[in-house]
């Protein structure tokens, strides 16, 4: 979708740094950075929500969430992280190309996060 901001990531349309990518998922740093280090996995094809994510990607995802929380944890000395993934506008989800979260945490960090 050429509409798409994180189509245009995915097609190198950025200067944006990749912190990780494998054949299906890379990760970026958010550009509006709720706690240090937070990243964003995002799927290369265009994907509204997990819902719409093909099971067999489900290996390629897991190896991005987990390489990108031990970039960012290390990048941060964290100790913790979340993974945050907002589907539809109804749960938050600003941008309509699947993505998620990913926010290093240290203890007493008092983030506003919920869950
Ligand atoms: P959502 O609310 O859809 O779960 O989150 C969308 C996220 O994309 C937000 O945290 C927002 O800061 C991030 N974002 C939006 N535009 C850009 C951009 O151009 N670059 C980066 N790195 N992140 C973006
Ligand atoms: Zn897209």
């Amino acid at each position: 979708m050429t509409d798409c901001i994180f189509c245009q990531f995915s097609q190198g349309k950025t200067d944006q740094k990749k912190i990780y990518e494998n054949e299906k998922f890379f990760s970026v740093f958010d550009i509006n950075q709720k706690v240090p280090g937070h990243s964003l996995v995002i799927s290369k094809e265009h994907f509204v929500t997990t819902l719409d994510i093909p099971d067999e990607l489900g290996k390629e995802l897991l190896d991005c969430i987990k390489k990108t929380a031990k970039k960012a944890i290390e990048k941060e000395n964290a100790t913790g992280f979340n993974i945050v993934n907002n589907n539809s506008s109804s749960a938050g989800q600003e941008v309509h190309h699947v993505h998620y979260h990913i926010l290093p945490r240290k203890e007493g960090d008092k983030s506003p996060l919920v869950y």
